[in-house]
């Protein structure tokens, strides 16, 4: 016979004592791996764990009763501290929402420290008491990231070479000059030929998303009208667009003042919206391809009625190797690699990349460009 097991009392012996509860707190607040800070409502630091102190080489003393925004320093990539504002725990205060961030801590010793930082207000009912930050140190990983981009770079460097022998001496199969080429042969020494092209491609993707990852992008500026660098990009996908009978209009100013800004930049943003919107469209379709300016700004817009993106999509399109789900099964070939190279690239000219989509109707893809920052 199974015995029913009694039901238990309450477990008055092992509710603790406030004092205990304060000393279960303190320990399991030291025994987190990762560096924890808690303030109160007033931002003045109340608790600190072993782990915060040590990564930041500050002891206790430093810390207790000081005030946050004073005591933890956080500083930009270019050394410069962040702005009040900008401090993930004043924006935790300000909205009452979780915040991440990735910084720069400094250490008493001047030292910065790559961080990985969430931190959080703590409510209690319903009113803010104070604010809880985790962070973790990056070090290892930035270190493990930049190996894995040396590789990268390494590997693409050296395909190019074999890939540039082929394509040479295909091109001279091709071109009869070693003997005459059958009707037969031609269309597969064409195919060879796109194939290099494809990976020339790729590698020269792969190589961008290296030198933005290890370090930003090096922008060259020169003084350069962005409506003649639409219109050569335009004639330059006219074949594309042809060979899927795609209607490819344009509207573009006649004459635009000449602006300081880096032309391959654009040029490798407006070639992926414009190679996306021709690939994503089935044929027959349109692409609408326009550059405007206000007063601040140079404006891009390519519009297609391609295959659009499903709305469940649209949050992760950005996503490095995303691709969406309506396309995978169709005969595309992609990596998912172009928009999140050409967001980082527009960041990085300090101008946005935005777009609206409606699937089975169409995407519109738009890229602002502020001239102060251009000219700055
Ligand atoms: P790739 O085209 O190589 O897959 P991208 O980074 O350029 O990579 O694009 C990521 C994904 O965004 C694509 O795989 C596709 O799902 C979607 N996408 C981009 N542009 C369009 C567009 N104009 N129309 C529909 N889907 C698009």
């Amino acid at each position: 016979m199974v015995k029913k097991s009694p039901t238990k009392p309450p477990a008055e012996h092992l509710r603790e004592s406030p004092a205990h509860d304060s000393v279960r707190l303190e320990a399991l607040f030291a025994s987190i791996g990762e560096g924890v800070i808690a303030t109160d409502e007033t931002g003045a630091i109340t608790r600190m764990n072993q782990m915060a102190l040590d990564l930041l080489g500050l002891t206790r003393a430093d810390v207790m009763g000081k005030h946050f925004l004073s005591t933890i320093i956080s500083v930009h990539d270019n050394g410069h501290p962040l702005d009040v504002f900008e401090r993930p725990i004043v924006k935790a205060f300000q909205t009452g929402k979780t915040i991440s961030a990735r910084t720069l801590y400094q250490q008493k010793n001047g030292a910065l420290l790559p961080v990985h930082i969430t931190v959080a207000p703590i409510i209690f009912r319903g009113r803010p008491i104070g604010a809880i930050e985790v962070f973790r140190d990056l070090t290892t990983e930035i270190e493990a990231d930049k190996l894995k981009s040396d590789f990268i770079s390494i590997a693409s460097h050296q395909l190019r070479t074999p890939l540039s022998a082929i394509n040479m001496y295909t091109s001279m199969l091709r071109d009869g000059l070693a003997g005459e080429v059958s009707k037969e042969q031609l269309p597969y020494l064409q195919t060879i030929l796109t194939s290099v092209e494809r990976m020339n491609v790729l590698i020269d993707t792969l190589l961008n998303i290296t030198r933005i990852e290890s370090g930003g992008i090096v922008i060259k500026p020169r003084m350069a009208r962005v409506d003649n660098l639409a219109r050569e990009m335009l004639t330059e996908f006219v074949p594309a667009a042809r060979a899927k009978s795609i209607d490819l209009t344009s509207q573009l100013p006649e004459t635009m003042e000449p602006i300081s800004t880096d032309t391959l930049l654009i040029r490798e943003i407006c070639a992926n919206l414009l190679n996306n919107a021709i690939k994503y469209t089935p044929q027959g379709g349109r692409v609408h391809f326009e550059l405007s300016e206000t007063p601040k700004e140079v404006l891009w817009k390519v519009t297609d009625t391609g295959y659009g993106i499903p709305e469940n999509a649209q949050k992760n399109i950005f996503l490095k190797f995303f691709r969406a789900e309506n396309i995978t099964n169709k005969d595309v070939s992609g990596t998912g690699l172009g928009l999140y190279l050409i967001k980082n690239i527009a960041e990085s000219l300090g101008g946005e990349l935005w777009f609206e989509s409606t699937e089975n109707v169409g995407s519109t893809f738009h890229f602002s460009l502020p001239k102060e920052i251009l000219r700055s």
